[in-house]
């Protein structure tokens, strides 16, 4: 072939600096490009061999060398592929590549942003200029009577081609680094970059370097071809031993194997070790503590999509939960945490997703409209919800043990996702007081048994006497059956173990369950559930007090309690000069408590909310502090009988104020002035005592 020059005429006057500029931020990126073009060639020739149109030579193995040269600032990148014609190079480079390299720069010449891209832009080949002052490519197509090509291009917009003198069948780019780009044929900077593009890639990549100086020593048994013999060793005999030791040889430093053709979410999970999990784990995370466990994902239906997420243990108090999703199309990495195809909640754990059939040669603001990404995206959500749900099925004593680790990932998940939420709804775990944990649905029927309990008490009159039980209405009995489904149903959590242990304690008399629901999360998460279940409900355990804790009591004995109820709040709000106070007056079970608290759940929220408000600085007008409290008092108890049988001012309004601030104290903690005032008045009791 004549040597022919040739013009590529697509306005590419100025298409190199501003590439050079615009992708500064990916700058490595040539590296994935100019390989991942590599294992092509590979496939494809041997997919001509498959179908018979050519045939491979004898021990071929397909792979791929990059070798740098630091003297002559080089880098070679050789694969035994299809090799390309002349023509080929004609249509596939000079045409292709650079219109590619031209649609680029229209669409994207004012937008100054490099995160838009993805990479893929049928760049490709064109890539390579963004580190290198001119390209070479050398090439012999597997085509019988193909002449081998060399092509070269300064990086301006001329090319030149002429005939080559490679001998073997593929292909070597080689790239003229520029002065500024150096960087990338230093030995440990191209390994980083090609082992965070590559390292999955389908076939052997080896790095060396063509000036090596280096040596390695190796056994005259172990010595292959290719190695490069720089001297003979005779190594001495040791002492003690008869026989004469193996002939060794000193030769240059093998090329270095980078990548693993084969990750170990390409097999199938049934022929997947244990063992081989955490150190693929270990070795792409480079996380030394185990995760708790993986899902692996693996489906061909309706797209082909391999996977592993890792759950890691996390502590939520101490460390910020930062997951690392690696998005990988046909084993080539794209980048990491793709919002747009891995659910939010997910990017929390660490994981790789090889999906082939991602469009990836657009940019991420097309990807947010695609639909295909938003069923990948569902897709991989519904399967982690399967496999989180199975789990709670087939090993639910693991599952216990996870669920403190990956409560927060389902949660969140419940919370962004409602399909999720929907799909996870009966294995969503709870913690009782005694670190049991229940499902949702066993949450939800455990305290019945109790309430049944309870109400199959006999009621006692005023002198504590056996009688009918007058109070429950027979006709609301017979309609109990009809209404047993839709009843609604409470589920009582506890925020702070000991701040709530007066209610705890309570609870557990009566052989009630509440559940400890002590994170950020858990107040939306609950809200979610709620609207996700009809019928349910979640109350914090001081929210009311229901008919579990009070004593059965005639109709007689109910009503003198009303009336008494009424004289009693009089003497309370003078007392405590209070008129908005809510007072109760019930004959509780446990007769040690003389008063408590209960604050209803919905003004509690509504002061939860507020709070979050004002710590953003926000003013939400008054809301008083007190609002939805009501103070119980327990009929059964002598202080309280001792204020409703007297009236002498000092002692009883003294006894109501303490009645009234041991009640709150059992609920959250004092302010300072009523603190203070409680430490005075409980002195002023004492001394009473002692005199
Ligand atoms: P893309 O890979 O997106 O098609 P490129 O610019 O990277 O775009 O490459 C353009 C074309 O050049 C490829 O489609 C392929 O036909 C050809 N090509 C590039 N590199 C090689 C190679 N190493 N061996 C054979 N053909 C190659």
């Amino acid at each position: 072939m004549a040597s022919k020059k040739g013009n590529l005429s697509i306005n590419s006057e100025n298409m190199f600096p501003i590439i050079k500029k615009w992708l500064y931020s990916d700058h490595d990126i040539f590296y994935r490009e100019v390989i991942s073009n590599a294992c092509d060639a590979v496939t494809k020739i041997r997919k001509m061999d498959m179908m018979g149109e050519y045939e491979l030579p004898e021990g071929f193995k397909p792979r791929v060398d990059v070798v740098l040269n630091d003297k002559e600032k080089t880098i070679k990148i050789t694969d035994n592929g299809i090799g390309m014609t002349a023509e080929e190079v004609e249509e596939y480079i000079n045409q292709v590549a650079f219109s590619g390299a031209t649609d680029f720069l229209n669409k994207y010449k004012d937008k100054a942003n490099a995160d838009q891209i993805i990479g893929h832009f049928g760049l490709g080949f064109y890539s390579t200029f963004m580190v290198s002052d001119s390209v070479d490519i050398d090439t012999l197509s597997y085509k019988s009577d193909a002449a081998s090509v060399h092509w070269t291009c300064d990086g301006g917009s001329d090319f030149e081609m002429s005939d080559g003198d490679k001998k073997e069948v593929g292909t070597t780019i080689t790239l003229h680094l520029s002065d500024d780009c150096l960087e990338f044929c230093n030995e440990y900077k191209a390994r980083e970059v090609i082992e965070k593009y590559c390292s999955f890639m389908p076939y052997d990549i080896y790095l060396s370097r063509e000036n090596e100086e280096g040596t390695e020593t190796i056994k005259a048994s172990e010595k292959l071809d290719s190695d490069v013999v720089i001297e003979e060793v005779h190594p001495e005999k040791k002492e003690g031993e008869d026989k004469e030791p193996e002939l060794e040889y000193k030769i240059k430093r093998r090329p270095q194997l980078l990548n693993d053709t084969h990750p170990l979410w390409a097999k199938t999970p049934k022929d997947c070790t244990n063992e081989e999990y955490l150190e693929f784990y270990r070795k792409v995370f480079r996380d030394y503590k185990e995760p708790l466990f993986w899902i692996h994902l693996n489906m061909d239906y309706p797209f082909n999509l391999k996977g592993i997420l890792y759950f890691p243990k996390i502590n939520m108090e101490f460390e910020s939960i930062e997951g690392t999703i690696k998005l990988y199309n046909n084993q080539v990495f794209i980048a990491d945490n793709i919002k747009e195809v891995i659910p939010e909640y997910l990017m929390l754990l660490k994981g790789v997703i090889d999906c082939p059939d991602l469009p990836l040669n657009v940019s991420r603001s097309a990807l947010q409209n695609d639909g295909f990404v938003k069923k990948i995206s569902e897709y991989i959500s519904k399967k982690v919800a399967e496999k989180l749900a199975g789990l709670c099925k087939t090993d639910k004593e693991n599952y216990d043990k996870y669920w403190d680790d990956i409560s927060p990932f389902i949660k969140y998940g419940c919370l962004k996702d409602d399909k999720f939420c929907e799909k996870m709804n009966d294995y969503i775990l709870f913690k009782n007081l005694d670190g049991k944990y229940l499902t949702l649905p066993e949450a939800l029927q455990i305290n019945k048994e109790a309430e049944e309990e309870a109400k199959k008490e006999e009621a006692v009159d005023e002198n504590g006497n056996k009688v009918e039980a007058e109070v429950v209405d027979d006709k609301a009995e017979d309609k109990k059956d009809e209404k047993e489904e839709k009843e609604p149903r409470i589920i009582y959590y506890v925020t702070d173990e000991q701040q709530q242990s007066q209610y705890i304690k309570m609870f557990k008399a009566q052989k009630m369950e509440a559940f400890v629901m002590k994170h950020n999360i858990d107040t939306p998460f609950m809200q979610q559930l709620e609207s996700k279940n009809e019928g349910i409900s979640f109350k914090r355990i001081d929210a009311d007090l229901t008919d579990t804790f009070k004593s059965k009591t005639s109709k007689k004995v109910a009503a003198e309690l009303e009336e008494k109820e009424k004289e009693l709040a009089e003497k309370l709000k003078k007392a405590l000069k209070n008129d908005k106070l809510a007072v109760k007056l019930e004959k509780l079970k446990d007769k040690k408590v003389s008063s408590m608290l209960t604050v209803s759940e919905e003004s509690r929220r509504l002061a939860d909310m507020m709070k979050m408000y004002a710590m953003n600085g926000m003013s939400m007008g008054d809301f008083g502090a007190s609002e939805g409290q009501t103070l119980i008092l327990n009929a059964n108890h002598p202080l309280v009988q001792y204020v409703m049988e007297n009236n002498d001012e000092k002692n009883t309004s003294m006894i109501c104020e303490q009645l009234y601030d041991l009640a709150r104290i059992q609920n959250a903690p004092l302010d300072a002035e009523s603190m203070t005032k409680f430490v005075e008045r409980s002195n002023e009791i004492m001394m009473i005592l002692a005199k």
